[in-house]
Parts: structure tokens; sequence; C-alpha cells
């Protein structure tokens, strides 16, 4: 069976590099349709995330004259991860395996055919993963790096260097349209969807035309998005610190009131030490304390299924 392939494509502001880019993938499509690796029913979709520039007119002149082309364009700008939500949603049902891939074409797509390789050996979940970053400025490359390395540090699975760039399978999409939080870090998502995943690895170019649509201030908001939707660590911290100054704020009383007994102080002194190290030792354990409940309203209204079925095995036996 040949399997139709969507390809996903969320565009900011990407007039030019879009007719790059689309040369480009109408040729891969045409190399692995004839090679018979994708059905004939395959699309390239290519989602508007509110551009102020000519990317929707472009995407829908595409549309009309390929079918091979299709476009979904947003109401307003929404940002990379929710665009790439609606694109995948709109391929949900439609395919069988659909591949994320960003408009400027810095992830290789000659990667397509190891992810279709690994999805016809039976892997739902297929993650590119960058083999360097040496296109990378020194800016990016480190911050990047830091970002992985702390989102491991803060308890959070994600796959080292792997970007939105990977394959899904149907059922993958699925399970992804079963979670319905609002703050989207699909990089986190994906792993919780389970079922068998592998990567590919390619080298990542540099951007053939226009500039990245990810400033600074984009980035930080994306990392502190990625740490506070799939942790509660912070949280824990506070609670821990709260308690090591209670502990301290009971030394600090013992250690006040012997200076007292010894006649050492002035008058005061000790009701102001005990006074303070005790109220700050509280009022951090208790905020800590408060805090964990809010975790847990954090992750119960995120409302994320409880679980994914993969196969079920059951003869109930009854004979009509
Ligand atoms: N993008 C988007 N909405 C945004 C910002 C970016 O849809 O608000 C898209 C953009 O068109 C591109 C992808 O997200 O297809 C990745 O952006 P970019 O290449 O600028 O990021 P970088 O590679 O620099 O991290
Ligand atoms: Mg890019």
């Amino acid at each position: 069976m040949t399997p139709i392939l969507y390809l996903v494509i969320p565009c900011y502001n990407e007039e030019e590099v879009l007719p790059e880019t689309t040369r480009r993938l109408k040729e891969k499509f045409s190399a692995l349709t004839s090679a018979g690796r994708i059905s004939e029913l395959s699309r390239i979709l290519l989602v508007d995330d509110g551009s102020k520039d000519h990317t929707w007119p472009m995407i829908s002149a595409l549309a009309k004259e390929d079918c091979r082309f299709g476009g979904v364009k947003l109401s307003r700008n929404r940002g990379h991860q929710n665009a790439l939500l609606a694109g995948l949603m709109t391929a949900k049902g439609q395919c069988d395996c659909c591949i994320s891939m960003d408009a400027d074409l810095q992830d290789d797509i000659g990667a397509i055919d190891q992810m279709l390789d690994a999805f016809s050996e039976g892997y739902e979940v297929v993650y590119g993963v960058r083999s360097s970053r040496e296109s990378d400025t020194f800016f990016k490359r480190s911050t990047a790096q830091g970002f992985y390395k702390f989102m491991k540090l803060m308890g959070v699975d994600i796959v080292y260097n792997h970007a939105d760039y990977r394959l899904l399978s149907g059922r993958a999409l699925e399970g992804l349209g079963q979670f319905r939080e609002i703050n989207l870090f699909l990089r986190g998502i994906v792993p919780l969807i389970g079922y068998k995943s592998t990567t590919v690895t390619y080298v990542r170019s540099e951007r053939f035309a226009g500039e990245s649509k990810y400033p600074l201030k984009k980035m930080l908001a994306f990392a502190f998005d990625g740490i506070t939707s799939f942790s509660v660590k912070p949280i824990r911290w506070v609670t821990g610190l709260g308690f090591l100054l209670f502990i301290a704020s009971i030394i600090a009383v013992l250690y006040s009131l012997v200076v007292k007994l010894l006649g050492q102080t002035v008058a005061g002194w000790t009701a102001t030490m005990i006074s303070i190290w005790m109220i700050g030792g509280i009022q951090l354990l208790s905020l800590g304390v408060i805090g964990e409940y809010i975790g847990k309203i954090y992750t119960e209204v995120k409302d994320r299924p409880r679980f994914i079925i993969e196969a079920v095995e059951l003869d109930p036996g009854k004979t009509e």
C-alpha cells in the first residue's frame, strides 16, 4: 500500500522563500510519486499564519493551479506552534502519515525518504534530528543547546536537537488531537503520545532567503512556554527552599534564645530575630504548599488524555 502523505508547512511572511520552496517540494513530490513511495492523493499543505505580505495570495494561486498544493489561512498571526497544529489537524483523517517542516527548507528534504522508510517499518513517530549546527550562528547554537540542557534539568522529556521536523502516523495525529492545551509546545507533547518512535538525522542548512521569524523575544517566550507547560519543578523548588528556610529559622530561634540567656543582647534583638526568621520560613513554605495545589489545578485544567490505547485484544466470548 502506498501511503498518502501530507506535508504541513507553516508560513509567516515567507513570500521570499515560497517560490523556491514550492519548486523544490514539487520536484520531491514528483520523484516520490513516480517511485511509487507515496500515493497520488498526497498533498503539500501550506498554512498561512496571518502573514502581512503576499504569502496567502501566493498559496491560494498555487492551490488553484496544482491540486497537490493546499492552503489554510489563519485569521491572524498565532505563532508557529499554533499554525503547525492548525495544519496537522486539517491533515488528520485525510492522510496515512504527515511530515511537518519549516517553510525555509533549512531541514533537508532528503530526510523525507528515511522518514517514509521508518514509517513503512512500522514506526509511527519519526523525529528529524540535526546532526550538526554548523550553519547556525554561534548565538543561535549556544542558546539552543543551553535550552535543551535546561529543559532536561527541568524534567521535560524532549528529543535533543529535534525541532518540528517529524513524521506522524495517522494514529499519532489522532492522539495529538486529544491534547486540548492552549499553551502549545509540540516538542514536549509528541513524546507523550507514545507509540513506536525513532529518529533520523540530517544536516541543517542555512535559510536561503528571507530572515528568521524567530527573534530573541519569540524564542524566549517559546522556551518559557516549554518549561512552564511541562514542568512543576519550579514550584517544587519553592517548596524545598521554604522547607530549608524553615529548618534554618528553628536554628536561628534557638541561637537567639541562647544568646539572650547568656545576656549578651540588647533589648528587642531576640524578638526581632525570631520573627524575621520564623515568618520568612513559614511564608515560603506556605507559598510552596499553595503552589503545589496550583500546579495540580494546572495539570487538571490542561485536560490531557490520561491514556491512548495502542491495541486491544479481547474476546468477549459471547455468541449470538
Ligand atoms: N512561523 C510561523 N509563525 C510565526 C513565526 C514563524 O508560522 O509567528 C513559521 C515560519 O514561517 C517558518 C517556521 O515557522 O516556516 C520557522 O521559522 P524560522 O525559520 O524563522 O525559525 P528559525 O529557523 O530561525 O528557528
Ligand atoms: Mg528557519
